[in-house]
């Protein structure tokens, strides 16, 4: 694309800055701007400044709507949640009769699961739909969200990237934060379910709750914790080893621990709003709400404005590839409530996109599915550079549509990603480069590697595949069924 002359043309994605503000103050006012109370608040929690394109040869729509994306504000109604028999054509009868059969002994036995966030985020995702599978299944389900003011879930964050081998400086008045608020929360909530299951660090010391009579605790755990800071992890410890269970998403993710631990890959819902067939048509209009040109290859990374997603390492491999291959970069995502660092990230973006009008950078409310399936849908190529995962469901959501995905080798990516048969694994930026420009260039072993990719995920990554799971876990820790189970 050549450039013209210098004439500037302002985007505003979220306008809350004014023009000429530098960016410190910017950063200053983000940081110390409130977070939302409510966890469903209606507005993506963060909000940021401006961007400027250079002109191109661009047609002046997509130019129109890449300053003024047709974001949907209106949060649509949820969606019926799919019955179970709906799933047949996808995974089977016989399958289907597995899970029945499975659920017979449960019926009437009840379930609480708690995690820290009704919205973003890829535990939110699961439970969204896991819930109403198991309640249909006669295992009545309850979803419960702690709460917390600012304080805890900067502290709760930290947490996350500190067990996550990050820095952190935990002092007494950190324990004494994450302590109080997990009094409150126990102090509001009921503890009178046949299973309790506790999703990630946040929520972990509700297990405080247990009783030697009845109920039995499994803490779910969706982050990596094969290197934790010692001290964040040594004041988890003894919370952790209270449950009777624990769950981790890879083999590699786990602790030492005196209980029992299993291994359960997350999943996706192939029936959800962010994974379901879409017509094209719908899939155009999306693309022609953001102003995303589907004439020339789009490269789509979504994921929440995190630094360990390495969104702006994603700029400069586009930047890479840009040179040899004339395409666009998508970014996509929204500030998941409990995350407060999310504004100052996507600033950072912006920063790097700079004035190219080829990245579209999408600052999406949580009720976005049907557009990231849409935007994941029109990608030539999904990438998710991530330095660190968990699981990384986008990289799921991706091999589900058959495209080509582009990851970075970290977490649960290598169990998603076999190298050049699922997706291709990277480690640098030039790498994630190297590999966007081959796939581009390369576009049957591109179609190819998408088609294996969609037959890894739905043997091993579907929500019916994970459901059996539970149905077997609960199971043996209710003592139904023997231990040595093979799960
Ligand atoms: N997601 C979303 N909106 C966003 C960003 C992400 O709905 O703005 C979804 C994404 O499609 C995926 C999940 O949130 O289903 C993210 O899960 P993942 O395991 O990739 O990362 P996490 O956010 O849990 O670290």
């Amino acid at each position: 694309m050549k450039e013209k002359d210098p004439e500037w043309k302002t985007a505003v994605l979220e306008k809350n800055g004014k023009a000429g503000e530098n960016t410190q103050e910017r950063q200053k006012k983000i940081k110390t701007a409130e977070k939302p109370a409510s966890h469903n608040a209606g507005q993506p929690a963060i909000a940021v400044s401006e961007r400027r394109f250079r002109q191109t040869d661009l047609p002046a729509h997509f130019i129109e709507r890449r300053m003024r994306p047709r974001i949907n504000t209106q949060q649509p109604p949820p969606q019926a949640p799919p019955r179970l028999e709906d799933y047949e054509p996808i995974i089977g009868k016989p399958e289907l009769d597995e899970i029945r059969f499975l659920a017979r002994h449960l019926r009437g036995k009840t379930v609480k699961m708690v995690n820290s966030t009704a919205v973003g985020g890829g535990v939110a995702e699961i439970l969204n739909r896991l819930i109403p599978l198991l309640t249909e299944l006669e295992i009545p389900t309850r979803w419960d969200v702690i709460t917390g003011g600012n304080d805890f879930f900067e502290v709760t964050k930290g947490f996350h990237n500190a067990l996550q081998g990050g820095e952190y400086n935990l002092t007494q008045q950190i324990k004494d934060i994450f302590m109080s608020y997990t009094e409150q929360n126990r102090q509001r909530m009921e503890f009178a379910e046949d299973l309790f299951v506790i999703h990630d660090p946040q929520p972990v010391g509700l297990v405080r709750s247990k009783s030697q009579k009845r109920g039995k605790w499994i803490w779910r755990c969706h982050v990596d914790l094969s290197n934790p800071h010692p001290g964040v992890w040594d004041f988890l410890k003894p919370m952790v080893e209270q449950y009777d269970a624990t769950i981790f998403s890879a083999p590699a993710f786990t602790r030492q621990l005196t209980g029992p631990q299993y291994l359960f890959y997350p999943s996706i819902d192939p029936l959800s709003e962010k994974n379901k067939d879409l017509p094209e048509e719908y899939v155009n209009k999306v693309c022609d709400d953001f102003g995303i040109d589907r004439s020339r290859p789009v490269i789509t990374q979504i994921s929440r404005f995190d630094r360990l997603k390495d969104p702006v390492g994603v700029v400069e491999s586009y930047k890479l590839v840009k040179k040899y291959v004339d395409c666009q970069l998508v970014l996509a995502g929204g500030g998941a409530s409990d995350d407060p660092e999310g504004a100052v990230v996507l600033q950072e973006v912006m920063e790097a996109a700079g004035d190219d009008p080829d990245i579209i950078i999408l600052n999406l409310p949580p009720w976005s599915a049907l557009e990231i399936n849409a935007l994941q849908r029109a990608s030539t190529v999904i990438v998710q550079k991530s330095l660190k995962e968990g699981f990384g469901l986008t990289v799921t959501e991706g091999l589900w549509k058959e495209k080509p995905v582009v990851a970075g080798a970290v977490g649960g990516i290598p169990t998603q990603i076999v190298h050049k048969l699922t997706g291709v694994l990277v480690h640098s930026v030039e790498g994630c480069a190297y590999q966007i420009r081959y796939l581009l260039t390369h576009p049957e072993f591109a179609a190819q590697m998408g088609k294996n990719g969609r037959e890894h995920a739905k043997e091993n990554f579907l929500i019916t595949v994970n459901l059996k799971r539970w149905l077997l876990l609960f199971q043996v820790l209710l003592g139904m069924a023997k231990p040595n189970t093979v799960l």
